[in-house]
């Protein structure tokens, strides 16, 4: 029986090429997991091929510019000699922001499969859906959900290690400052101790 579940299971995932590509983006996530860069990445496929890779290096390469998306979009363009993107799908794991959106739109793409949604900040539906606003002369078609879980769980890995070295690290600093308290230094203890009781007089 649970051989039977296995092999559907098996057999599901090698006829849905949407899972395929998305683990290739799930891959390139990784890639940017491995930098300390919140973990989000995509390909762009033409035809069976994949003509672009991109993995967010926003902090590794220090602009803004460095998204997955914009990555992959100018990987593609070189690749295909053409800024236009018609007849391309990109896969990314989390759902485009504003910019990556309106470059989407831009590229002429002609569909972005989501795998996770993003209720903060993306573009695709969440806040605002830049991809298939009927007033632009180019709609990019969206969908959404595929390996969701996968894609979710790769950002929750990264924010859980960050919120622990964060804890950590203010551990670290409250034993450094009770270290230096330990020497006698008067004037420090009093501004502090005027810190903690201003809110309470504001009140
Ligand atoms: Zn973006």
């Amino acid at each position: 029986m649970k051989e039977e579940t296995d092999k559907r299971k098996a057999a599901g995932t090698a006829a849905d090429p949407r899972e395929k590509y998305m683990r290739a983006a799930l891959k390139q996530a990784e890639k940017a997991l491995a930098l300390g860069e919140v973990p989000i990445g995509c390909v762009i496929v033409s035809g069976d091929r994949i003509v672009g890779r991109g993995y967010n290096r926003r902090n590794t390469s220090k602009t803004t510019l460095a998204h997955a998306e914009l990555i992959a979009i100018d990987k593609a363009s070189r690749k295909l000699g053409d800024w236009r993107l018609e007849g391309c799908t990109m896969y990314v794991t989390l759902e485009p922001c504003q910019m990556c959106s309106g470059s989407l739109v831009q590229s002429r793409i002609d569909r972005v499969v989501i795998g996770t949604m993003n209720p903060k900040a993306g573009c695709a539906g969440s806040i605002l859906n830049i991809l298939e606003m009927p007033e632009w002369n180019h709609q990019v078609e969206v969908e959404t959900g595929v390996l969701q879980a996968e894609c979710q769980e790769i950002l929750q890995q990264f924010f859980r290690q960050l919120r622990q070295r964060l804890k950590k690290e203010k551990a670290l600093r409250r034993a450094e400052a009770a270290g230096a308290a330990d020497t006698p230094a008067p004037a420090a203890a009093t501004p502090a101790a005027a810190e903690g009781a201003a809110p309470g007089t504001k009140e």
